[in-house]
């Protein structure tokens, strides 16, 4: 119990959620426009809460620090309470936050992901009817992209060209390994392990499953990273014969076995080379998806798969762990336009609706994707579709939070 009438979020020993009526939630409102477009997606969240369950529901919110403000209220960018606070939230939401320049300062976002272990980045990219899109059918991509968030090159372990660092692993490799690299190279390190795949895939497999989609693919270099990513995807295949034998198929399996027609309530598991994945993605989206890729291609194919279908503007993603769950906009700060309550809040909001399906209140969720969607397809948009479509009524980031609330 807190002071405020919440109630704190709980895991099992499944890790399985118990929501209470009224939880407690984090928010970290974001620098730059993040004030902007969190107030507009609080206002819109809290209404269709209250839509869908007329008060018998409730979302209790907690502000906690992170950014220019904490460090203007506390003398540091992440205060340690702000880590504590999200651990007892179990799920929060935030919008953007300015990585601080200089002084060897890692991104706070890099940061949060780290010490909370929020080891599966999750993007949904699902094109919203009436954003405009460089695409002639983006209605045919609806693709959720697990991207491993712990490993691989974006590890941080790596050490600028000539220096005493890079020289001594430069001297290992050459004299313990025989493998010369040349001098004045900048050395990263790229660790993928069995561990940090195999939950990564599970989560995707799981998700997959839960929802009825019909296949997973694990996407990966593995033709010429074969230690890394070809492991990647070695260890996928392994953990869906192992721990998911009766509900995954291969796709060998699906044509040699199951006649092309795989069995109700299974998951076909396929794997893709990532340059050919992202052809895949332009020319044939309606056969895939969940995506499951590690860090890097993952980070790559999230954005490009977000402008297919309308820009980054738009696009919701989570940081999951086992126990916690922190919600964000993908977009940075806008800082150009902060304080003018112009941005698109979409991406903050519709993060927000998939919290609220992380909660389990799906029908809230779906009062907010389809009162944004309609909003979108009335031509009542901020700035930046509005200056991609033709007759449009441009409105204020707060305007657009009203519009989808009458529309709820
Ligand atoms: P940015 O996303 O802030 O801006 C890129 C472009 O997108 C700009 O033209 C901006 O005006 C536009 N834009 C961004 N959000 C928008 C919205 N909601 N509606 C309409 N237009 C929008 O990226 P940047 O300029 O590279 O970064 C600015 C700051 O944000 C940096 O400090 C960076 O570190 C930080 N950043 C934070 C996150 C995060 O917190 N997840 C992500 C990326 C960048």
């Amino acid at each position: 119990m807190t002071g405020n009438q919440g109630q704190w979020i709980t895991v099992d020993d499944q890790g399985r959620l118990c929501v209470p009526s009224r939880p407690v939630i984090g928010f970290i409102e974001g620098d730059g426009t993040g004030p902007d477009i969190w107030r507009a997606a609080q206002r819109v969240l809290d209404a269709a809460v209250r839509a869908a369950y007329q008060g018998s529901r409730e979302i209790v919110w907690k502000e906690l620090l992170a950014g220019e403000k904490a460090f203007a209220r506390t003398g540091q960018w992440l205060p340690d309470q702000t880590v504590e606070d999200i651990r007892k939230c179990v799920v929060a939401i935030k919008g953007p936050l300015t990585t601080p320049v200089g002084g060897g300062m890692r991104s706070l976002n890099v940061t949060l992901r780290q010490v909370l272990d929020l080891y599966a980045c999750v993007r949904p990219v699902r094109w919203v009817r009436g954003v405009p899109s460089p695409m002639k059918h983006p209605e045919r991509v609806n693709m959720v992209v697990f991207r491993e968030n712990t490993e691989d090159v974006y590890a941080g372990i790596e050490w600028p060209a000539g220096s005493r660092e890079a020289e001594k692993v430069r001297a290992f490799l050459c004299e313990e390994l025989g493998v010369c690299v040349r001098e004045q190279a900048g050395i990263g390190i790229k660790p993928i392990s069995r561990f940090g795949t195999e939950r990564l895939v599970r989560r995707a497999i799981r998700y997959a499953l839960q929802h009825g989609l019909p296949s997973v693919t694990l996407v990966h270099k593995g033709n010429i990273m074969k230690y890394t990513e070809g492991a990647f995807r070695q260890w996928g295949y392994e953990l869906a014969a192992r721990e998911f034998p009766d509900k995954t198929v291969t796709e060998e399996e699906l044509e040699n076995r199951w006649n092309g027609q795989a069995p109700q309530g299974t998951v076909v598991l396929k794997d893709r080379i990532a340059d050919a994945m992202f052809q895949q993605a332009l020319l044939r989206p309606e056969e895939y998806h969940v995506l499951a890729t590690p860090n890097l291609n993952g980070d790559y194919l999230s954005d490009a798969l977000a402008a297919q279908v309308g820009g980054l503007g738009m696009a919701p993603g989570a940081n999951i762990g086992d126990r916690c769950a922190l919600f964000e906009a993908t977009h940075g700060t806008a800082p150009k336009y902060a304080g003018l309550d112009k941005v698109n809040p979409s991406s903050v909001l519709l993060s927000g609706a998939m919290m609220l399906d992380h909660l389990g209140w799906n029908e809230a969720a779906r009062l907010v994707e389809r009162a944004l969607e309609r909003t979108v397809s009335d031509k009542i948009v901020t700035y930046d579709l509005a200056r991609m479509m033709d007759g449009a009524r441009e409105v204020k980031c707060s305007q657009f939070a009203d519009a989808v609330i009458e529309r709820l």
